[in-house]
């Protein structure tokens, strides 16, 4: 039987890319008011079903819907607004200006939309990370199919309904499923894949690509550093590294892996913290799961491997500070924040993608900057302090995807800024003008006079005119 569905929906693969395919030819010629037409479509959409998105994500993970609301619609809301105001400018033509040496030309970047896309999404953030590509390549003049994660069906099925509601299927198509519907599509010669993931299968998104030389973006994960300084406000640090690290359970991409203090605020820091987890999960003293304001794991897989993260990290020494209790039938895994960690402890050595908090100290921030330096390069690094030199020194000291300071996962929601990994954090930018660029072909062009022209004196055959002119032009240009 599920053979049968998976042959269904191999060959509908095919078809969806071939019609595509055809559309996208069209979609080439696509006007910024069309565009505009379609993103609106869109934004209808999402307006029209906001309690269905609610509903589906919760059913997922049992996400709060006010953190659905900031953190799924809200955001491709902004992302969706940015696009339909800035569209038109960001399809404009850009002069460059002309050197000498070409004089009688001029030249133009052309922004070509890049074809049939590719967007594979994750189930952390559902439906933004799904839906907020999808902005950025509809506004690009692109056709794209979408792959959700199969660990949150509700919402996969959900973008799914959603689109075949909003789009003809030659536009925008959705297909559900595990890996080898990914595989399958995979195989396809897309004009660009937007992936979303862990770095590991971010390699195999890589290599398939690499098949069809098909660009890539790839927006994969790692270990995001929090640093606390000294002179840093403990009060406002502790408040926004615990909403950083235990939104949406610990399940953000850019979440604060992992703490480094400066030894001499230690003991206040940790206390705030605790302080803070309580306010923020169990203000009413029921314990923490009975709020209803912490999400839940995903499921029992994950649960188990982040299960095994703690053991593993006490059973060589580590100790848990606060939190640490877990109901299985629940998927319900407390904040849990621990110190006396090692580099020997794997969760030290993977991304957690969890609410577990491991705390390290030091002494001068040069420690921080070297030990950041000696592992893969992370998707943000926050630094809490009020010296702005200390600031630079962490910024420029150490290479991430993004670098945030007295604050930490907020410059996701800036559409201004591009937003994605370096290295092993990923690969190209996404949101606003970056989402469109990542989507478009900068196609070079370059129009040139009929007649003589600056680079004809050039032409075979060389004699003395032709050397003396190459001559002045390695002298002087
Ligand atoms: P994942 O890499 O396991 O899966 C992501 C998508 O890839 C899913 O749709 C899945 O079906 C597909 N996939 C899985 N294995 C595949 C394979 N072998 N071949 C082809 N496709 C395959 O990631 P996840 O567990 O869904 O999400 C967690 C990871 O995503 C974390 O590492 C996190 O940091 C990262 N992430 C990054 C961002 C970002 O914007 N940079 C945002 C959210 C999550």
């Amino acid at each position: 039987m599920v053979q049968v569905s998976q042959e269904i929906n191999f060959t509908l693969i095919d078809e969806v890319f071939s019609i595509q395919k055809v559309y996208a030819l069209k979609m080439r010629q696509s006007t910024a008011i069309e565009r505009i037409a379609l993103l609106k479509r869109l934004q209808k959409w999402i307006n029209t079903n906001k309690e269905d998105i609610r509903k589906a994500i919760y059913a997922d993970f049992k996400k709060p819907y006010p953190e659905i609301d900031i953190s799924e619609i809200f955001v491709v809301n902004s992302e969706l607004k940015h696009a339909i105001k800035n569209v038109e400018s960001w399809m404009k033509p850009r002069k460059v200006s002309t050197p000498i040496t070409m004089l009688g030309s001029n030249s133009y970047i052309h922004y070509e939309p890049k074809g049939v896309c590719l967007i594979i999404s994750p189930w952390n953030y559902p439906f933004n990370l799904a839906l907020g590509p999808l902005v950025s390549a509809l506004a690009a003049g692109c056709t794209a199919i979408i792959k959700p994660s199969e660990l949150t069906p509700h919402t996969s099925a959900l973008i799914r309904r959603l689109v075949e509601e909003t789009f003809d299927t030659e536009q925008v198509a959705v297909f559900e499923g595990e890996v080898e519907v990914a595989q399958k599509l995979l195989s396809k010669p897309f004009d660009h894949i937007f992936f979303t993931g862990s770095p590991s299968v971010g390699k195999i998104i890589m290599k398939a690509a690499a098949e069809n030389l098909s660009s890539v973006t790839l927006e994969l994960g790692g270990k995001s550093p929090a640093i606390v300084d000294r002179d840093a406000d403990i009060k406002d640090a502790a408040e926004k590294i615990v909403w950083g690290k235990f939104v949406n359970c610990g399940q953000t991409c850019i979440a604060p892996d992992y703490l480094f203090i400066q030894r001499s605020i230690q003991p206040q820091l940790m206390e705030a913290i605790k302080i803070q987890i309580k306010k923020m999960y169990d203000p009413s003293g029921k314990g923490i799961e009975s709020s209803k304001d912490y999400a839940r794991i995903v499921n029992n897989k994950h649960l188990k491997r982040i299960k095994h993260l703690l053991a593993d990290a006490e059973s060589k020494g580590a100790l848990v500070y606060t939190g640490g209790y877990v109901d299985e039938s629940e998927n319900f895994f407390e904040p849990t924040v621990l110190t006396n960690l090692t580099e020997q402890m794997e969760i030290m050595q993977e991304e957690i993608f969890g609410p577990i908090l491991p705390v390290l100290t030091f002494d001068e921030i040069n420690e921080t900057i070297a030990y950041i330096n000696s592992k893969p390069k992370p998707l943000a690094l926050y630094a809490f302090t009020k010296n702005k030199d200390t600031i630079q020194q962490l910024f420029k000291g150490t290479s991430s995807g993004g670098a945030v300071a007295n604050d930490c996962v907020l410059h996701f929601l800036q559409n201004e800024l591009p937003f994605g990994g370096v290295n092993n954090s990923g690969l190209g930018k996404a949101h606003g003008h970056f989402g469109f660029l990542a989507f478009s072909n900068q196609k070079a062009v370059l129009k040139q006079r009929i007649g003589f022209t600056a680079s004809k004196p050039l032409y075979p055959p060389y004699g003395i005119t032709s050397k003396k002119i190459i001559e002045s032009l390695l002298k002087w240009f």
